[in-house]
């Protein structure tokens, strides 16, 4: 059987190795990846973990033992610097080299560190490691100040887990609202409104100029309106870029991270690639896009080691990720892409609602608080391109069940 050679141990990477394995794959399986520890979950990171209610053990996808019974070779603290298509070699940073038969790239992402003053100062953290986690669990508690730049869901969630621990968080974003990028205004309205209630600060509409320390610490954010907003630490949560230069360098295409078909596969067919390093096709919606979520890197992970023993490609997923803050629960099924009418399913007062962009009577997305039913019924109806009846859907006490016409 081929060697396969998987670079990158994160959720894509690990779930890769396992399935091969499930799937019957006897050859060899090398796993390089650049972080100590064994593949592990990045969501509860900002949630549950942050809050100190999921221990470091459980974060793990698999434990550390598995790959030794699994007989995969893991492979921490290296990354993979240099990829040679013409003699299928990948080299590794402390200069060994690797051949393979198939290569898996799912190196993920990285967060953005914004190129201002004060931006090297410490107290200026990202979040998408265990290891980046532990500094910022270190650095709050009761009474210190939290400026969290950008109110995305990560910035969000952190925010949240923040307050939880005893400490202030101000939330710094440059649009006039929160999620502007990924949500509507009913439901940035809402999420400031739940975090506002809870303590959150906002300062909207406002540009960061730079970062401000006193020996060599932050202590504030300089606003491009002069306004220092003083803290003792910051979270960069402005978004993430694919670690796709490996491949890019090797000649592999890539848009914003590297362009795979729905095996996963590259154009060139030894190499895969695999979760939020790529850019994937969306045959629901007849789009590519760049995944950022668990479900994609799972699909994929399938896609590529399905593809790989000689299995069918399993039947494509509709996108969905979700968020927790506080005691919401938020799942979003699909992408509202060309969405003409957005609709309203329950009262944001009562904490239980949901929100469906519809493209003529057909369901684009929905995003869902507190509301599982809407969310599975949604994700099915965006499967099976179901017509709905709007009147239907916007009345809470007609079942979802029943909306389908
Ligand atoms: P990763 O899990 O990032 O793994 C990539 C691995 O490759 C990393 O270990 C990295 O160090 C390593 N690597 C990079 N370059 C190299 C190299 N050259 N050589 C070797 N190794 C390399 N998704 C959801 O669906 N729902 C959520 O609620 C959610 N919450 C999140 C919260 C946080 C704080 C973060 C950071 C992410 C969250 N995500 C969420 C996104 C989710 O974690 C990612 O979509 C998922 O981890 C993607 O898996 P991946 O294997 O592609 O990337």
């Amino acid at each position: 059987d081929a060697h396969v050679v998987i670079l990158g141990a994160g959720h894509a990477g690990g779930t890769a190795a396992a399935l091969l394995r499930q799937y019957g794959h006897t050859g060899l399986i090398t796993m390089v990846g650049e972080e100590p520890i064994p593949p592990y979950q990045r969501p509860p990171l900002s949630k549950a973990w942050l809050k100190g209610e999921a221990d470091a053990d459980s974060l793990a996808l698999k434990p550390l033992e598995f790959y030794g019974e699994q007989n995969i070779d893991f492979r921490p603290n290296l990354k993979a610097v240099k990829l040679a298509r013409s003699d299928k070699t990948v080299t590794l940073s402390d200069g060994s080299i690797v051949s393979y038969d198939v290569l898996i790239i799912a190196t993920g992402m990285r967060p953005i560190r914004l190129p201002i003053e004060g931006a090297d100062l410490e107290g200026v953290l990202t979040l998408r490691s265990a290891a980046d986690a532990e500094v910022i669990k270190a650095a709050l508690g009761p009474g210190k100040r939290l400026a969290i730049i950008g109110g995305g869901y990560i910035g969000l969630e952190v925010a949240a887990s923040a307050r939880a621990l005893g400490a202030e968080a101000v939330i710094i974003e440059r649009e006039p609202r929160i999620l502007a990028r990924s949500a509507c205004e009913a439901l940035s309205n809402f999420f400031h409104g739940y975090h506002l209630s809870r303590g959150v600060e906002f300062v909207l509409g406002a540009g960061v100029e730079a970062f401000v320390g006193e020996g060599g610490k932050v202590t504030g954010v300089r606003l491009a309106d002069g306004r220092v907003i003083e803290c003792d630490v910051v979270l960069l949560g402005v978004g993430a870029v694919p670690n796709d230069e490996i491949a890019r360098e090797a000649g592999l295409e890539c848009a914003r991270g590297i362009v795979v078909d729905l095996e996963a596969r590259t154009a060139d067919p030894s190499v895969f690639a695999i979760g939020d390093v790529t850019h994937r096709p969306l045959p629901h919606y007849g789009r590519m896009f760049g995944p950022e979520s668990v479900p994609s890197a799972l699909e994929q992970a399938k896609q590529a080691a399905s593809a790989i023993t000689g299995r069918a490609a399993p039947t494509p997923e509709v996108p969905w990720n979700w968020s927790d803050q506080y005691d919401l629960k938020l799942q979003i099924a699909g992408l509202p892409f060309d969405a003409d009418k957005i609709l309203l399913r329950g009262d944001p007062a009562s904490g239980k609602f949901a929100v469906f962009h519809l493209k003529g009577d057909q369901v684009q997305s929905v995003e869902a608080i507190n509301s599982p039913p809407e969310f599975m019924m949604g994700k099915q109806l965006i499967a099976n391109r179901k017509s709905v009846d709007p009147a239907k859907l916007a009345d809470p006490s007609v079942s979802m069940k029943e909306v389908a016409v």
